[in-house]
């Protein structure tokens, strides 16, 4: 056996199929791997790049060393896991962004789902469930479907993103429309899961974060192996700021690389949780009622705190918080770079402003960002962003209403003069 799920508390151990979100101590659990993986791997994984098999064409699978051993026919695959990182200069400093929004279902959540629902299938559970402020729950039901599962999501009311909402629809999820927030639909689909055979596939589940990992895999691969000094995350639940610690962790033990980024978690003011904490030296953490127009992380109380504690301490990272007019001003020029997010993706360029002028950040550090989802999650908040109607933040974007010749003469007269 080289894996086995460890208490992060007590360090009890369970099957790493046991399907157990939580240790009999009410600790979180992590996958712990019994063996060394070397670093000759590399080549091995880049190999696996020109294969027509669907797991090794997943960005996911083609690194299963580090993710699961489970056999190929259980394995529940888009594939995903292919996605873009651009090299763009912004604010004078050249910079990359990892798209992550490029998954099948427009998020990073794809890369966890497909590890999760091929656990769910293999088990033999017949529902897959999840609380979600959007994505998950669009990722989870999509491979649901793909698997032949039912799958039933708690999402808070009012506040999922129009684009995630229609797909979770679309992909045959039940839909469990809850009034409270993110946090109260947690703790239902916990209760839930413990009752109802459900397989629960938050990022508490261990197994999902094994596949976040392979976002750090795969970008530092794309990088040549090269380490930059930086990786720039927004923090929601925390399932990535867990699993890039873990994953920058096990590389550095197993000499995949030779130094450790920091790691940069960024969240809304509104939903800070863990700034908070980060700010007290993590002595205290107080979760809050959330509110944030980015509604991915609009998050009180984190499943993942404790995990995430030992990702900042480990790679010496930090953690900040900005505002939501400093989001959108970032996702607006995130879009008009021809990249585009969402807008808890656009938190990590408004971060990265806000560390280069407390000097945290240097420009001539090496950064990359992850952008977590796709452009088109969220289109009433693009479309005010660029029509102007977000009081505070200019918009670069023209849009005219054309009824008359005349409009449309002024209207092409203005842009060819502006663009001279
Ligand atoms: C889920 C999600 C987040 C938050 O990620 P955590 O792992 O929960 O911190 C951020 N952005 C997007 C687009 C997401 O879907
Ligand atoms: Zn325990």
């Amino acid at each position: 056996m080289e894996r086995v799920l460890k208490c992060v508390r007590c360090g009890k151990t369970y099957d790493v199929f046991s399907s157990k979100t939580r240790c009999d101590c009410g600790g979180l659990l992590e996958v712990s791997l019994q063996c060394t993986l070397s670093p000759n791997l590399k080549d091995e994984f880049l190999k696996r790049r020109m294969s027509l098999e669907p797991y090794n064409e997943s960005g996911v699978w083609r690194y299963r060393e580090f993710v699961l051993d489970i056999e190929p026919n259980s394995i529940v695959t888009l594939p995903e896991g292919r996605t873009n990182l651009y090299k763009k200069v912004v604010d004078g400093m050249e910079v990359y962004f990892k798209h992550e929004g490029e998954n099948p279902t427009g998020s990073f959540k794809d890369r966890g789902m497909t590890v999760g629902v091929s656990v769910a299938k293999k088990l033999g559970f017949k529902i897959t469930a999840c609380a979600s402020t959007g994505n998950t729950s669009a990722s989870l039901a999509s491979y649901s479907a793909h698997a032949g599962l039912k799958s039933v999501v708690f999402v808070p009311k009012g506040k999922v993103a129009l684009g995630k909402l229609s797909q979770a629809l679309a992909y045959g999820a039940n839909v469990l429309e809850i009034s409270g927030d993110f946090d109260y639909a947690m703790k239902l689909v916990q209760e839930a899961s413990s009752e109802y055979k459900l397989y629960l596939l938050n990022s508490l589940n261990p197994l999902r974060l094994e596949g976040q990992k392979t976002i750090i895999i795969n970008t530092l691969e794309e990088l040549g192996w090269v380490v930059p000094d930086w990786i720039i995350v927004p923090g929601g639940n925390l399932g990535n700021t867990s699993a890039f610690g873990k994953a920058l962790k096990e590389l550095f033990e197993f000499k995949f690389i030779d130094k450790v980024p920091r790691l940069a978690v960024i969240q809304a003011e509104g939903a800070s949780p863990f700034y908070r904490a980060f700010k007290s030296g993590f002595k205290e953490f107080e979760p809050m009622k959330a509110e944030t127009i980015a509604t991915a992380i609009r998050i009180g109380n984190p499943v993942n705190y404790e995990k995430a504690v030992k990702s900042i301490e480990f790679t010496q990272g930090v953690v900040e918080s900005v505002s939501d007019l400093e989001i959108l001003e970032a996702k607006r020029d995130i879009d008009n770079l021809g990249i585009g997010c969402e807008p808890s993706s656009a938190s990590t360029l408004a971060g990265l402003r806000k560390l280069r002028k407390s000097g945290v950040i240097k420009s001539s550090d090496f950064v990359v960002m992850i952008l977590t989802g796709n452009l088109l999650k969220d289109p009433d908040t693009s479309i005010n962003l660029h029509t102007g109607n977000i009081k505070d933040v200019k918009s670069r974007s023209r849009f005219f209403e054309i009824e008359t010749l005349k409009d449309l003469e002024d209207a092409l007269k203005k842009i060819v003069l502006e663009g001279e």
